[in-house]
């Protein structure tokens, strides 16, 4: 299905195609035509599905074919977005949608200047990209309205909860007068989710971008059963042996992070830092030069490489496995993006086994093993054989981390240990 066939302006299809767009994502081909005949929408699609242009095209379209001559300070659209780094990325991208076109795109966020941020508003805002926390800031401000606001969107809804942005979404909510066609995009539904869900959306639409989806045919993933120990010493060998030139790698710990650095330094790999640390700023400079191409490597933890795009990455690795196995999926996103061929890699020590056998049944697919020589771990058949037993097979069961899971107070207090772990990690 092409664009030009969704009757979007040729400005738009130009635009589209300059950006490399030329047929509809699963999630595009869903989302699009419930949202252009106005219907509010419940997502479940991750990042790296093409979800960006399945909420902003319907609303630049519609925009553009309603003129209004409003005031120059009343947005049209607010898009809410848990991360600064996302709310950038979503602005961005939507201003490369509407390059031909007048349309004015602000994106708002914390941890940058609200002098800049108040400089932009001023000069007219017709679609407003925001972390809810500096929403507030600037409505209070005055320096942008919702008093016309026609179209509200929630991206990540899940990790905005897990961030703790409730009372502020419900704080803007209580400020919004005009009943905006809503939509509500997460890659995970709690208890929580639906709650909000129920409250903020009218018969919505649901849409369901399977897992197999997000982990396309396009990935191949990989895993090396290894050591703790000699996961610094595999990535390197295996980033020189095969030539790796773009490789995002994901710890969970910051410590990892600044320690893995320095060692590929030591065998020549220039590495860059992306976690909660390191400032705004510098997580900026970071992935330029990574995307740039002047650092091979980017270490990231999860909360802060939240969202970001970083497009036709080929390679990720999971240098140390995800806490949950639904992270597997965000990790991995970044790789084989809209029909690019993709390669994710998992250094496994014996711990990680059971979260890499929910990982499977999660992807509804068998990971390659791939044991490379001097680097297999010691005693690794004995474990299997423990871990296959009736006893451990129960006990993965609880484990799972399945949304549909009706076992739901252990699902909360996962999601408690994990909101808690992230805060440490920030
Ligand atoms: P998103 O899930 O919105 O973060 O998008 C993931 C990546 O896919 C981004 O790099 C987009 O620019 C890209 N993308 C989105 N839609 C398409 C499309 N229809 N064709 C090709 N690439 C796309």
């Amino acid at each position: 299905m092409s664009f030009a066939s969704q009757n979007f302006s040729p400005e738009i299809v130009k635009a589209l195609t300059e950006c490399g767009y030329e047929k509809l994502t699963p999630v595009q081909q869903k989302a699009i035509p419930l949202a252009r005949r106005g219907h509010d929408i419940l997502a479940n699609a991750q990042t790296g599905t093409g979800k960006t242009a399945a909420f902003a095209l319907p609303i630049v379209q519609n925009i553009l074919d309603k003129p209004k001559s409003s005031n120059r300070h009343q947005a049209r659209a607010v898009i809410l977005a848990p991360t600064r780094e996302l709310a950038a990325q979503i602005a961005q991208n939507i201003q490369d949608y509407t390059k031909y076109t007048e349309l004015k795109t602000v994106a708002i966020y914390g941890g940058a200047k609200m002098s800049s941020q108040e400089k932009a508003l001023e000069n007219g805002v017709d679609i407003l990209v925001a972390t809810p926390g500096r929403l507030i800031e600037h409505l209070e401000l005055k320096n942008v309205s919702l008093v016309n606001l026609e179209f509200l969107v929630f991206d990540e809804a899940d990790r905005m909860l897990d961030m703790g942005f409730i009372s502020a979404i419900e704080k803007i909510m209580s400020g919004v007068t005009t009943k905006p066609q809503t939509m509500l995009f997460s890659a995970t539904f709690s208890t929580q989710m639906n709650t909000l869900a129920g409250q903020i959306l009218r018969q919505p639409k649901r849409i369901a971008i399977s897992r197999e989806n997000v982990t396309a045919e396009t990935v191949a993933h990989v895993v090396y059963p290894v050591e703790q120990e000699r996961k610094r010493e595999l990535l390197s060998e295996l980033i020189g042996r095969k030539n790796w030139k773009q490789v995002l790698v994901f710890v969970n710990y910051k410590e990892t992070a600044n320690e893995l650095v320095k060692e590929l330094k030591l065998d020549g790999i220039k590495a860059v830092l992306c976690h909660g640390d390191k400032a705004q700023s510098a997580r900026r400079r970071a992935l330029d030069e990574f995307k740039e191409g002047k650092a091979r490597v980017m270490i990231a933890t999860d909360v802060a490489a939240r969202g970001l795009d970083i497009q036709n990455l080929p390679h990720v690795v999971n240098f140390d496995m995800p806490f949950l196995a639904e992270d597997y999926v965000h990790r991995i996103g970044r790789t084989g993006r809209a029909g690019q061929k993709g390669h994710a890699v998992s250094f496994v020590n014996r711990e990680e086994e059971l979260t890499l056998q929910q990982v499977e049944t999660l992807i509804g697919q068998r990971i390659y093993r791939k044991e490379l020589e001097g680097y297999e771990p010691k005693n690794r058949d004995a474990l299997l054989d423990k871990m296959h037993s009736k006893s451990a097979f129960k006990n993965r069961k609880s484990r799972m981390n399945n949304p549909s899971d009706s076992n739901q107070g252990e699902a909360e207090r996962r999601s408690r240990l994990y909101r808690m772990i992230r805060a440490k990690n920030k």
